[in-house]
């Protein structure tokens, strides 16, 4: 294989992939090299997420997670009906439980209606109930254009059409990215197996993002923190009491959207997921230990102003992680007749947040360059929806930055 490449690209994630595919739309004749660390594409966050089409009613208005969100949600479903990608847009329902989630529940609708999320609507409590007949809520709001889909699918996808269409492009697998070495008109990408010639540079590694930045010689001073999410699956008897997707009404301070209800497209129905720090960063086990990822997570004063601050949910969090009993309790506050009989222990993710030094989780996406590189620092949850609009940012910010002529 030629050893040469016009851009390489870090990381087979879907956001790492849609970027890539987005410059070689542009650029054909160019060619791309994917690199991935594992056996497969996906097999790190987009591979262990919650499969939803978010619609992109949360997000700040402005922010880029929202303008991103409804282009990418209405990027994605054409890419899914084109490619025959099995999705259903099945719309859910957040439901507020207590009156003192009202006020949220409303900014987060003016939000929707402020991002051009189309179709939404107040619901009240009969109404919740014709949804979704188990749920109980005194107010909700009705989001009929998300969906779902599996995003490992779409990667997949987006991974074989770089190779088809574009015959210098390819994605390496098993090659994991360890160093860069930079010289006047390129820089070599040295991995565990082997060095490529890159005129260009774009990282994307969701969970080792800050790091394998930082080696490219980014200077960035914040740092990636993981939150393990576990999920219950919904036994044969439970599935009866969920027809498509519950959420509650998020805890604003917080950029995780509560344990929530979701029918997947593989026709389980999934109840998570929580949010607990893990201590490897891309550990799923609950008990899994990395010294790197603790000492270097605990070196940063980020961390300790982030455990300062939020002990108590993180202690809440950490105790639900252990206890089937908790865990069920949360969920009765959305479906009270749940019981221990209808869930049962499921798989987990672990999400990338990036964290600052002032002990703050950035919860936008955030995009940076220098010299002949992109570096992808924060793709948080809907940056799966998201993908595909993602990835046209990065194609322009390859077109304006990068020497692609
Ligand atoms: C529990 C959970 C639920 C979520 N639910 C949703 C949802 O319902 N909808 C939604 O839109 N989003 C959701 N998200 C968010 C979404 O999954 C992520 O934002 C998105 O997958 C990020 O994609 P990525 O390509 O940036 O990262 P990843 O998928 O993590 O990919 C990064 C890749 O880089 C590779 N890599 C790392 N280091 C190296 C190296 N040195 N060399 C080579 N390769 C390397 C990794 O192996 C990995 O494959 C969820 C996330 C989680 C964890």
């Amino acid at each position: 294989m030629e050893n040469s490449f016009d851009l390489v690209v870090v990381g087979g994630g879907i956001v790492g992939l849609a970027s890539a595919y987005k410059i070689n739309l542009k650029y054909p004749d160019k060619k791309i090299l994917v690199l991935e660390k594992e056996p497969q594409v996906a097999s790190h966050q987009t591979g262990h997420n919650s499969g939803v089409i978010h619609s992109g009613i949360y997000y700040k208005p402005g922010s880029y997670r929202a303008k991103n969100c409804v282009e990418g949600r209405r990027e994605l479903v054409a890419f899914a009906r084109e490619h025959h990608i099995k999705h259903d847009i099945c719309g859910k329902i957040i439901v507020a439980t207590k009156a003192s989630e009202l006020d949220h529940m409303h900014r987060v609708f003016n939000n929707g209606l402020q991002n051009g999320v189309e179709g939404i609507e107040q619901i009240d409590a009969r109404r919740i109930k014709e949804i979704e007949p188990y749920c109980t809520g005194i107010e909700g709001i009705w989001v009929p254009c998300t969906g779902i889909i599996d995003y490992a699918e779409v990667a997949r996808k987006l991974a074989e059409l770089i190779e088809a269409r574009f015959p210098g492009s390819r994605i390496l697998t098993g090659h994991e990215v360890t160093a860069f070495e930079k010289h006047p008109d390129h820089t070599t990408v040295i991995t565990n197996r082997g060095k490529f010639e890159a005129k260009n540079i774009v990282t994307c590694a969701g969970l080792q993002s800050d790091r394998v930045a930082r080696k490219e010689g980014a200077k960035t001073d914040n740092t990636i923190v993981g939150f393990r999410g576990d999920y219950y699956e919904l036994t044969e008897q439970g599935k009866t009491k969920v027809k498509n997707l519950i959420y509650p009404v998020p805890n604003p301070v917080y950029p995780f959207l509560g344990v929530h209800f979701t029918r997947m497209i593989s026709g389980e129905t999934e109840c998570g997921p929580n949010a607990v720090f893990v201590f490897k960063r891309e550990g799923y086990g609950k008990t899994d230990f990395s010294l790197k990822d603790t000492a270097e997570a605990f070196g940063f004063g980020g961390t300790w102003k982030f455990f300062y601050k939020n002990w108590r949910f993180g202690l809440d969090e950490y105790r639900r992680a252990f206890s089937k009993k908790l865990f069920l309790q949360r969920l009765q506050g959305l479906i009270p007749s749940l019981t221990m009989e209808d869930i049962t222990p499921g798989r987990a993710g672990v999400r990338a947040m990036l964290l600052v030094k002032e002990g703050k989780m950035s919860d936008d996406f955030e995009i940076e360059h220098h010299d002949n590189a992109i570096h992808i620092l924060n793709a948080p949850s809907p940056a799966a929806t998201a993908s595909l609009a993602i990835g046209t940012r990065v194609q322009q910010m390859a077109t304006e930055y990068l020497r692609l002529n």
